[in-house]
């Protein structure tokens, strides 16, 4: 209770009692950690910096090198600290990244080639659909040639029954007229 008091009170004198700076602001104190004055307080103004010494005496002997030694230790720890918060939070971002423009690019590469493939597959089916036209005109075509075909086949059948029938008349005539002329020759020798 009492060093906190005391101290609490220390702070508040030296805020209180600290001299003003020329400008005519209050000061207020703050530690130096020079090589030559580790861990001394001074009065301070927000604008002109130092004003004048807090504490009186200098740092001095074993107190004033083990103070660099604390001060040296905590820089180096605060540095190698900012250095891995920046490997944490710097290296992953920027990997990540690159990885999602990758997945990017290799989903546009991926997309395009859809596009030319489906051009492609629109210009088979196309050219399918146009061998199919020509199949089937083709096959309409064939079928007018058949039905002629049988048409002429026909024709000829027919033909051919004439021309038997013709001859059978001409053979029954020639019969006919020669039996004709056979009953004459009978008739003129009674
Ligand atoms: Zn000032």
């Amino acid at each position: 209770m009492m060093s906190q008091s005391s101290s609490s009170d220390a702070n508040s004198i030296s805020r209180r009692w600290g001299p003003l700076c020329n400008c005519g602001r209050a000061t207020s104190v703050t530690k130096a950690w020079t090589n030559e004055n580790p861990g001394r307080r001074f009065f301070r103004c927000g604008v002109h910096g130092f004003i004048n010494w807090a504490d009186e005496e200098k740092p001095f002997g074993w107190q004033k090198v083990s103070l660099l030694e604390a001060r040296d230790e905590i820089r180096q720890l605060k540095e190698s600290l900012k250095a891995m918060k920046e490997q944490m939070v710097g290296l992953p971002v920027s990997a990540s990244n690159d990885h999602l423009k990758k997945h990017e690019e290799e989903k546009k590469k991926l997309e395009e080639e859809k596009k030319k493939f489906e051009a492609e597959n629109k210009k088979l089916e196309e050219e399918n659909k146009k061998f199919e036209a020509e199949k089937k005109k083709l096959e309409e075509e064939k079928k007018k040639h058949d039905e002629e075909k049988k048409k002429l086949e026909n024709e000829v059948i027919c033909a051919n029954e004439r021309e038997k029938m013709l001859r059978q008349l001409i053979v029954l005539s020639w019969g006919c007229f020669i039996v004709v002329i056979a009953m004459c020759l009978g008739m003129g020798k009674k």
